[in-house]
C-alpha cells in the first residue's frame, strides 16, 4: 500500500493546515521532553514567532537507562494540548503503549512512533486503527525495507497518513550519535509515496552538525526537518548536549531559509 507502484502521486498530509509533502519544506521543532507548561509554552512562542505550525515534545520517553527521566506521561500530553490550543499549533508526541493510542488522539495532532518501537507491531497496528497522522521513525538498526514494512503495518489497518522519519542508524562510527543515512531519503521517496522527514538532532547528536545535516536533508529531497529546541538545554532533563537554545534556533532557521528549497 505504501509503494509508489500502488500510487504514483505523492501523499500530502494536512496537519491543521500545515501540508507535509507538498514540495515546501516543513519544520518540526520542540524540546526533547515536555518538562513543564512554562518550558513548552516558551518554545511554542519561539516556534509561533517564526510563523511555524508544528511543535514536538516527548511525554513518554523511551530512555536507555531506567534511572533517567521517563517523561511526564499523561500530564505531558495535557500540557501539549493546552499549549497547542493557546498558540494555535499542532503537536507531535511519541506514544509507546498500544493501549494509549486512542486516548492520545484527544491530546495530540500527530502520533510519533519512536525508533525503539519501529517494529512494535501491536503499536503499529493500534496506530493504524485511528484517524490521526503518524510520524514513524526508522529503527536504530532497521533496514530501509524493514522501515517500509513497518509503515505498511500502519497503512494495512486503514491509516494512510504516515510520515517517514530518518533519524540515523547504528554503525561503527562514534563521531556522531548515529549515522545519518542521507541516501535513505531519495530511496524512500522513490519506493513509497509517503512524505519523508529527517530528524537532525537524534541522527547527529551534535549541535554543530544540525545545520549542515538539515541542508543536506532538504537538498536531497526531504519534505521536512525535525530538530530539538529547549529554552535552556544545559538544564534539560534529556538530550542536553544536542538541543538548540533560542539563539541557536534563530540562526539555524535563518540560515536554512536563506536557501530556496521549494521543489
Ligand atoms: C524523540 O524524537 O524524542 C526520540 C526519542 O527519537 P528516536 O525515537 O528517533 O530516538
Ligand atoms: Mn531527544
Amino acid at each position: 500500500l505504501v509503494s509508489r507502484k500502488r500510487k504514483a502521486e505523492d501523499t500530502v498530509i494536512d496537519i491543521k493546515g500545515e501540508l507535509i509533502g507538498n514540495g515546501i519544506p516543513s519544520f518540526v521543532f520542540g524540546p526533547c521532553s515536555v518538562e513543564s507548561y512554562e518550558q513548552v509554552a516558551a518554545v511554542a512562542a519561539a516556534v509561533k514567532a517564526k510563523g511555524l505550525k508544528l511543535l514536538r515534545g516527548g511525554a513518554y520517553k523511551p530512555r536507555t537507562s531506567p534511572y533517567d527521566f521517563q517523561g511526564l506521561g499523561l500530564e505531558g500530553l495535557k500540557i501539549l494540548k493546552q499549549v497547542a490550543d493557546e498558540y494555535d499549533l499542532a503537536v507531535i508526541s511519541e506514544i509507546v503503549n498500544p493501549n494509549d493510542i486512542e486516548m492520545a488522539c484527544e491530546y495530540i495532532d500527530v502520533i510519533q512512533i519512536g525508533a525503539r518501537n519501529m517494529q512494535n507491531f501491536e503499536l503499529l497496528k493500534a496506530a493504524g486503527a485511528v484517524n490521526k497522522p503518524v510520524l514513524l521513525k526508522r529503527g536504530l538498526a532497521a533496514t530501509i525495507d524493514e522501515f517500509i514494512h513497518a509503515a505498511e503495518y500502519i497503512m494495512s489497518r486503514g491509516n494512510g497518513n504516515i510520515i517517514l522519519c530518518e533519524r540515523g542508524i547504528r554503525t561503527y562510527e562514534r563521531a556522531t550519535r548515529n549515522t545519518l543515512d542521507i541516501s535513505a531519503v531519495p530511496i524512500l521517496k522513490q519506493e513509497t509515496h509517503l512524505p519523508v522527514m529527517v530528524d537532525v538532532t537524534h541522527s547527529t547528536g551534535r549541535r554543530d552538525l544540525l545545520l549542515p545535516a538539515a541542508k543536506a536533508a532538504l537538498a536531497i529531497g526531504a519534505d521536512g526537518v525535525m530538530a530539538e529546541v529547549h529554552p535552556d538545554p544545559s538544564v534539560a532533563l534529556s538530550d542536553s548536549a544536542q538541543q538548540m537554545d533560542f539563539n541557536q534556533f534563530d540562526t539555524f532557521y535563518n540560515e536554512i531559509n536563506k536557501l530556496n528549497w521549494v521543489s
